[in-house]
């Protein structure tokens, strides 16, 4: 019999296990006990429409089985089994699953100890076995409804990174055992250990313990028994016996089913950690028990992290749902809205119907009423965090905050209600992210507005001409720094009756009146100018007007109507993204462009200095409007059309 060898990466990872000085070997019971858990549940799932199955519900269990002559460990199931093909194609190269997070994290990092922690991090599946087998030997018969009397199974058998082999043999009934032959102990490593009843039954409990089927292991006990002997007082006399009994090791019941009481708050984090391969606990569990209507239980998490697909096509997000006790579904996202997706969770309900499709759940009005509910829960649940543990919001927000204001901007105003109240922005005074109602509160009495910058960085931002005025009043501005930021305020409208503004707006509500009618005077004597610099500039801007927002610095770049000019990077970037040219997108994003106005300080000395040109030498005048216009872009943070235009009419204006 020809041996194979595994695809290289498998190999890889194989040689890592082997050698590796890991500490964590022992995970390798739980990895091989959920597989052959996820094997039932596919063979349970079968047996509810498939009469030839033949097997109840109690009929499905996994049994661990020690022969301390042969140092084996056997680990059986009679779940759905494997054919020879799928022997080849499941165990000769990686796992897809949970494998992938540690592929890409074993490519990123080199050294060998990081190496060891992501193993026991994520678990590698079946693969695991490796730590502490010499020799891996899995017989399969996989369930075939067609010969559901049939005995034909296979045999795969590798004693590690040599290869591995395939083998017809015959099994009694489908399913799988998988059996280990331990390593020799070393001074470093009691692979013997694995053989004592009393470290697997702590591995399976502290591991496998809310597995759904019943783990089985001989376990040793001890009885009195009486003899026929009989001792001074005539009765007869007892002796100590040894004997065995094939008992389930494991609790069995679901985490989330157990009471709120009898679930610690660690037990919880460690049941998310392994169901939901995160590292970091999460920040919040939201337990929910509902009777009633619909009756249903639900355990949710809030990660601490964002998964590293999040932000990708792959991340699938939704909840598990189970019916007494059977995962129905495993990425049911009708019941997360898109601005929660980030939760984690299970919810169960015996009124969920088992064969249950897609179709069927996005119409079931049972789901719908959970789905509001586990709304409600979410969104009380983070605004509690944020009152009672703004460090513990701090993180989260850090990881999926853009998804809140994705879910505002994306809502057009409709979930302000749910989601205004978590969103958080850069404070230019705090110097940190604070809740808006947080701003209002630290409002002085005369500030009218909400004021808002945005740009690329907080430190471009603090460094903007036309922020300065308002910060020197006493006001704080957010800073906002992502791309959406500026949309989800537009769809937050007032709050509190509080309106944002941009610190771009014409009008910020600083001056009085008659410094307004100053400048509109002003504005009148000087309508020739104003009309030469806008005329020199050839269409560049929609406007130029005199700033009332300037102090120290001599021009500042903003915009009028509907888009600023951060969103117009914004659709940029969309269109770079999307279509390119030619597109549709590009033809529907290229139009979305900001009306440019240039403001002017009229008492900075660059405004005298063009006043001066514009009534002596229009060619110069022309030439400062320009290199003002070159000013005011670059503070706003927007490349020059043409640097090599733009220094050559510095070196114009000063050196010749
Ligand atoms: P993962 O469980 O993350 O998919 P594994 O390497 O543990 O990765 O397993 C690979 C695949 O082999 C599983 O997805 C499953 O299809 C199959 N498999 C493993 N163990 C069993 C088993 N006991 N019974 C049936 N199929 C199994």
């Amino acid at each position: 019999m020809a041996k194979k060898q595994f695809k290289s990466e498998s190999k890889r990872l194989l040689d890592l296990m082997i050698n590796s000085i890991y500490t964590h070997k022992e995970i390798f019971l739980r990895e091989l006990i959920s597989n052959a858990s996820d094997a039932i549940d596919k063979l349970c799932y079968i047996s509810l429409t498939d009469d030839k199955v033949g097997l109840t519900r109690d009929d499905f269990k996994i049994s661990i089985d020690i022969n301390k002559d042969k140092k084996t460990l056997t680990i059986s199931d009679n779940g759905v089994g494997m054919t020879a093909d799928e022997l080849e194609a499941n165990l000769g190269v990686i796992a897809k699953s949970g494998s992938l997070q540690f592929k890409k994290d074993m490519k990123e990092s080199e050294s060998s100890s990081e190496d060891i922690d992501i193993i026991g991090q994520f678990g590698v599946g079946f693969y695991s076995a490796f730590m502490i087998a010499s020799k891996v030997t899995v017989i399969s018969r996989a369930y075939n409804s067609a010969d559901a009397k049939d005995k034909a199974a296979n045999m795969w058998v590798s004693s590690g990174s040599d290869g591995y082999s395939i083998s017809a043999c015959e099994k009694d009934s489908p399913g799988t055992d998988i059996i280990i032959e331990l390593k020799e102990d070393t001074d470093d490593e009691q692979y013997s250990k694995y053989l004592e009843e009393y470290t697997l039954t702590s591995l399976i409990r502290k591991y496998s313990d809310y597995v759904r089927w019943p783990i089985y292991m001989d376990v040793k006990k001890n009885r009195q028994v009486e003899t026929d002997e009989v001792d001074d007082k005539g009765e007869k006399k007892k002796i100590w016996e040894d004997y065995t009994e094939n008992e389930v090791i494991n609790s069995r019941i679901p985490i989330w089913q157990r009471s709120k009481s009898d679930v610690s708050d660690e037990e919880c984090a460690e049941f998310y950690k392994e169901k939901f391969f995160d590292r970091a606990d999460p920040v919040s569990v939201i337990r929910v028990s509902a009777e009633g209507l619909v009756s249903y239980n639900a355990m949710l998490f809030i990660p601490a992290v964002a998964p590293y697909d999040y932000f990708t096509r792959e991340y699938k997000a939704g909840l598990q749902l189970y019916s007494s006790g059977i995962m129905i579904m495993e990425h049911c996202s009708d019941l997360l809205p898109e601005h929660f997706r980030f939760v984690r969770g299970v919810v169960e309900s015996p009124d969920f119907s088992l064969n249950i499709s897609r179709e069927i759940l996005q119409h079931d009005r049972q789901l719908k009423v959970i789905a509001t509910n586990i709304e409600k829960k979410i969104k009380s649940e983070l605004k509690k965090l944020m009152e009672i543990d703004m460090e513990k919001y701090q993180a989260f927000y850090k990881a999926f905050g853009i998804q809140l204001k994705y879910g505002l901007a994306n809502g057009y105003g409709m979930n302000k209600d749910m989601l205004g109240d978590l969103i958080m922005f850069y404070s230019s005074k705090s110097e940190k992210l604070i809740p808006i109602s947080e701003y209002i509160n630290a409002m002085p009495e005369d500030q009218k507005y909400i004021y808002y910058a945005s740009g690329e960085s907080v430190a471009m931002l603090g460094k903007l001409p036309q922020t300065e005025q308002v910060r020197d009043k006493g006001y704080d501005i957010f800073y906002l720094t992502d791309e959406i930021d500026e949309f989800a305020v537009r769809m937050l409208g007032k709050i509190e009756e509080k309106e944002f503004r941009s610190v771009n707006d014409k009008d910020l509500g600083l001056e009085s009146d008659e410094d307004k009618k100053e400048l509109e005077q002003q504005e009148t004597e000087n309508k020739d100018l104003l009309d030469f610099v806008k005329t020199s500039l050839n269409g560049k801007v929609a406007a130029v007007r005199f700033s009332q927002k300037l102090k120290s610095h001599p021009v500042c770049l903003t915009s009028q109507g509907e888009i600023s000019l951060e969103m117009e990077k914004y659709f940029k970037s969309m269109q770079a993204g999307r279509g390119g040219e030619g597109s549709a997108e590009e033809e529907m994003f290229g139009k979305m462009r900001a009306e440019r106005v240039l403001e002017l300080n009229a008492t900075h000395p660059s405004f005298t200095a063009l006043k001066d040109a514009f009534e002596n030498d229009k060619d110069k005048a022309a030439d400062l409007s320009n290199l003002l216009y070159g000013e005011a872009l670059l503070t706003a943070g927007i490349p020059l059309d043409d640097p090599s235009d733009f220094s050559g009419l510095i070196n114009k204006l000063l050196f010749s």
